[in-house]
């Protein structure tokens, strides 16, 4: 009897480690996306400069566009001067080709806005490269570690798994059947005396129940926790 509850004393050991085990399987995906998704918002800041600066470089060929035919009007009317015969004439043409002038320097002066505008994204989108760069440097090293843990952990599992079933061939069935079917985490099963407590929960033991569990003769619950109690080598 003996033998069999410090076997089950190991027996919860390995299943400690298959529960930490599978607790990182659940919990490495979660931690991916979400270094994935820093390394996307991080990105973002600098798309949106992007594609304000793609349509400011719109609003510059419009505005080119525009000074040209707006240069060409003035031509058009500067040549008519030649053909003016009288001084209303004159007038009506001179008020005209100041309506070209400010046409074209309204166009101009958008042009001049779009420059300005560009330059300015440019040197956003410059410092948001180098942010962006630097988070998906770090997010990334970190991804492909978790990855690499992720993907040998199987062969982990596989391993701890083997241990287990070994461990578990060398308890009696009807003390393993026990523990198996006891409810609450695997790690708080079986608990070794420590100081004349629990090992688990601390709480001390009557002197009776202490020499009971020291004898082994039948299974002994702590009356807190209800850990099957056991005397190892520490619990003197
Ligand atoms: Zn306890």
């Amino acid at each position: 009897m003996r033998e069999g509850l410090l076997q089950l004393l190991k027996l919860q050991e390995v299943d400690k480690e298959l529960e930490s085990l599978e607790e990182s399987k659940d919990k490495y995906p979660a931690e991916i996306d979400e270094r994935q998704a820093e390394i996307d918002a991080a990105g973002q800041a600098m798309q949106e400069m992007e594609a304000e600066k793609a349509e400011w470089e719109r609003k510059q060929r419009q505005s080119e566009l525009d000074i040209e035919s707006a240069k060409a009007n003035l031509k058009e009317h500067e040549e008519r001067f030649s053909v003016v015969t009288n001084n209303k004439e004159y007038d009506a043409l001179q008020m005209e080709i100041e309506a070209c002038k400010t046409a074209l320097a309204e166009h101009e002066s958008l042009l001049l806005t779009s420059l300005e505008s560009i330059q300015n994204l440019e040197e956003g989108i410059e410092g948001e490269k180098n942010a962006f760069e630097e988070t998906r440097q770090t997010q990334q090293e970190r991804i492909d570690e978790l990855q690499k843990q992720l993907d040998s952990m199987q062969e982990l599992v596989d391993g701890v798994e083997a241990r287990r079933t070994e461990v578990a061939g060398t308890i009696e069935k009807r003390l393993l059947t026990i523990y198996e079917r006891r409810r609450g985490p695997r790690s708080k099963r079986v608990s070794a005396v420590r100081k004349g407590s629990c090992g688990t929960c601390f709480r001390q033991l009557p002197p009776q129940q202490r020499s009971e569990v020291r004898r082994c003769e039948r299974i002994i619950n702590c009356e807190n926790c209800g850990a099957i109690m056991v005397w190892d080598e520490d619990s003197e």
